[in-house]
């Protein structure tokens, strides 16, 4: 058997922090970045007697994510407790939600060669996070700052087929939450982080191979990595006769390779009970509908309104509704302006190279990008220097009209400027001419970049190719001596 002779089986659960300015069951702030052990107190340290409260708050943005992602939330929903021992985890439990989550039966459209797919999202629970843990010196330190911050864990149901399908689906997730407000989003703090489930098994086989997991991937990159190499691995220990282990595993970014951090013979067994210090969660119908009111327009919807209003392609549609403010500075460059696929095309190709990405934010006003797009669709500027005034205009503002004006960059549109323009070129370059003459076609682009360098880059290149075209096939090479 080969690899193309296999198929994996990924499912993913994406722990998300929710936007709230305190933790689930204190008043602690849960800012980040802040000296260890100054975001804490008897609840979130979990000292005995210690009683919580749930934040609301929390509660809220967990609806409006199940909501944002098609799922069914429960009118009623309890908490429960997750035993286990570790350092990071002071109460020797964690409150999370196991047998009825907030939410289920969720959905998330993914694009694929083949076209859009919808994955499953089995179920959506709230929960705190634990403590984090630093390893240094020989010495482990605990900083209790993350203890309680609010989770919602969203589990996928088993139906990506590769790390470039996990990937896509992780960037949807993400870009769909951090519109909503529900998550900052920020992979790099923890704000998003991914257990991976892999297995894999002969192609049309209807049975599931031995899965391994591989805990806490923090970057689209490296879950696409982890998986293919994951599932590389799997597949060559069945090719040699070898048997999958059920075991969990980590990312080593340096070599690329899963490795593994501990076998596990069977489900861990958490003595799961009902939470006694909190009461059920309640939520009566019309507060699910007024959290699904507040909830904006969603990323996959907004792209295809742009592709409609403003002509766009449906892929370049989708990269800027991956990002919100990128798409409301489009939409404010486009409204004012009567080119937006160009302005479109400006932004994608060009600007976004200069744009801060996190959050976005671009040193060019929409107003300027937009006047740019007018002065490249209504003929004035030809699009190399449109490119060039935008990139100056990155390094400061200036009116584009006014200086395409003074400076005299209006594009070159009169025939006999560019036959002359072309002539002096062909004189001034026997060799390419002789070149093209002798079926070098690559000459061709060579005297046009000519042509255009001694026009400053004003010749309209439509025009110019055409006319070059003309005058070398009446040409005469002068012999050499
Ligand atoms: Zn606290």
């Amino acid at each position: 058997m080969k690899l193309s002779d296999f198929e994996a089986v990924i499912g993913l659960e994406v722990h998300v922090e929710l936007k709230t300015a305190t933790k689930i069951f204190c008043s602690c702030p849960t800012d980040f970045g802040a000296e260890p052990n100054t975001r804490c107190c008897p609840i979130c340290m979990g000292l005995p007697g210690a009683m919580p409260t749930l934040n609301r708050r929390a509660v809220e943005l967990a609806v409006m994510a199940g909501l944002a992602l098609h799922g069914t939330v429960l009118p009623l929903c309890r908490t429960d407790r997750k035993q286990y021992f570790y350092p990071d985890l002071p109460k020797a439990y964690q409150i999370s939600q196991a047998g009825v989550p907030i939410c289920r039966n969720g959905y998330l459209t993914i694009a694929t060669p083949d076209g859009d797919r919808d994955i499953g999202i089995t179920r959506i629970h709230i929960e705190e996070d634990a403590a984090k843990l630093i390893h240094a010196d020989g010495r482990t330190l605990v900083d209790y700052n993350r203890s309680g911050v609010p989770l919602i864990e969203i589990v996928s149901e088993p139906q990506l087929r590769s790390g470039k399908e996990a990937a896509d689906y992780l960037r949807n997730l993400r870009s769909i939450l951090v519109s909503c407000g529900i998550t900052d989003g920020k992979m790099q703090e923890g704000s998003l982080r991914c257990d991976v489930n892999v297995s894999v098994r002969p192609l049309g086989s209807a049975k599931l191979g031995v899965r391994t997991e591989i805990k806490n991937l923090n970057s689209f990159a490296f879950t696409e990595k982890a998986i293919e190499y994951e599932v590389r691995r799997q597949c060559e220990l069945i090719c040699r006769g070898e048997a999958v282990r059920m075991e969990t595993r980590r990312y080593d970014a340096a070599s690329g390779k899963t490795v593994l951090m501990r076998t596990k013979e069977r489900a861990e067994d958490y003595r799961f009970m009902t939470e006694p210090d909190l009461p059920p969660i309640f939520l009566s119908e019309e507060e699910i509908e007024t959290l699904g009111n507040a909830l904006p327009e969603l990323p996959e919807a907004r792209a295809a309104r742009l592709s409609k209003t403003y002509g766009l392609p449906e892929g370049d549609a989708r990269i800027l509704c991956e990002d919100a403010l990128l798409a409301d500075y489009f939409e404010s460059a486009a409204d004012v302006c009567a080119y937006p696929r160009l302005a479109a095309n400006l932004l994608l190709s060009e600007l976004l190279r200069y744009c801060e990405s996190e959050p976005f934010s671009s040193p060019v006003s929409a107003r300027r990008l937009s006047v740019l797009a007018e002065l490249m669709g209504e003929g004035t500027v030809n699009s190399s220097t449109a490119k060039k005034l935008l990139l100056r205009l990155c390094e400061g503002d200036f009116d584009p009209r006014e200086t395409v004006e003074r400076e005299g960059l209006a594009q070159i549109l009169d025939t006999e400027l560019l036959t002359r323009a072309i002539m002096e070129t062909l004189a001034e370059n026997p060799r390419a001419v002789a070149d093209y003459k002798n079926g070098k076609t690559a000459a061709m682009r060579s005297l046009q970049g000519r042509v255009m360098a001694r026009t400053a880059g004003r010749a309209e290149p439509v025009l110019t190719e055409h006319l070059l075209k003309q005058i070398l096939e009446e040409y005469e090479v002068e012999p050499h001596v």
